[in-house]
């Protein structure tokens, strides 16, 4: 049937692999809970082209699958066939990053409650756990201007996020970008525990604050593992974890 699917939307081997992977990761984040109802979004760049790939408007994550995501250019207009619409306003956030950050291939922004509520906290993420510490120094924080971003909020976005992979959009929600899709995934995931456990060590009280000479010697051993490999393990582990659920994702 995908081999059918993949005939009809005549793409290349490299465009119906971004697809199911992509596919995957929206099935993986709705598992994981991380999903918001048919809003919000997953983007990547079709290997090789100035195009990308978007959740269909009005379905949900657990609904996406390869065939049914929709290749869009910079601008949002469709460049294929579908018959699905595509929420431009939500698009024009990650269409910013795409335009001007060259090698954020893979963008996620969520709203899920715990990113949300850091986002929406004054102190921001604060270096008082395992995952948090991870981030120290290297996320851009946005403040909130509404739900539309116009032309000259754009040049801000990319003002703030600097030389940063995750921006925070303040009373918002998180925009997490990297250079591959398991990248991305495994990062969100990080961020998405620190909050949760940032959240919950405030409702407890009096956090501890991890002191900077420690955090440097955590994220000096974290760096070894960045390669370009990055993520590639926790993602193809989550891809197979879907398989025993519902491989109606690879279609
Ligand atoms: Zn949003």
């Amino acid at each position: 049937m995908a081999t059918q699917i993949k005939r009809d939307l005549q793409c290349s081997a490299a465009e119906w692999a971004a697809r199911q992977d992509l596919a995957a990761c929206y099935r993986i984040f709705d598992m994981l809970g991380w999903s918001e109802s048919i809003y919000n979004h997953i983007t990547l760049r079709v290997p090789g082209e100035e195009a990308f790939l978007i959740n269909p408007f009005g379905l949900l994550w657990s609904e996406v699958t390869a065939s049914n995501l929709v290749k869009i250019d910079s601008e949002g207009n469709k460049l294929c066939g579908s018959p699905y619409p595509v929420n431009l306003a939500g698009f024009t956030q990650h269409s910013v990053f795409h335009k001007h950050l060259p090698w954020a291939h893979a963008i996620v922004h969520t709203h899920t409650p715990d990113t949300m509520a850091v986002c929406s906290s004054e102190e921001g993420l604060t270096p008082t756990n395992f995952y948090s510490c991870f981030f120290e120094g290297s996320i851009g924080y946005h403040d909130f201007e509404g739900i539309t971003v116009r032309a000259e909020e754009g040049e801000r976005l990319i003002q703030n996020v600097g030389n940063h992979q995750v921006l925070m959009l303040r009373n918002h929600g998180p925009v997490v970008m990297a250079p591959t899709l398991p990248a991305m995934f495994l990062s969100y995931y990080m961020l998405q525990r620190a909050c949760e456990i940032q959240v919950k060590t405030n409702a407890l009280g009096k956090p501890i604050t991890v002191p900077p000479d420690v955090i440097e010697v955590h994220q000096r051993d974290r760096d070894q593992m960045l390669t370009a490999e990055f993520g590639k393990l926790d993602f193809e582990a989550w891809k197979r974890k879907l398989d025993t659920a519902d491989r109606g994702w690879r279609d």
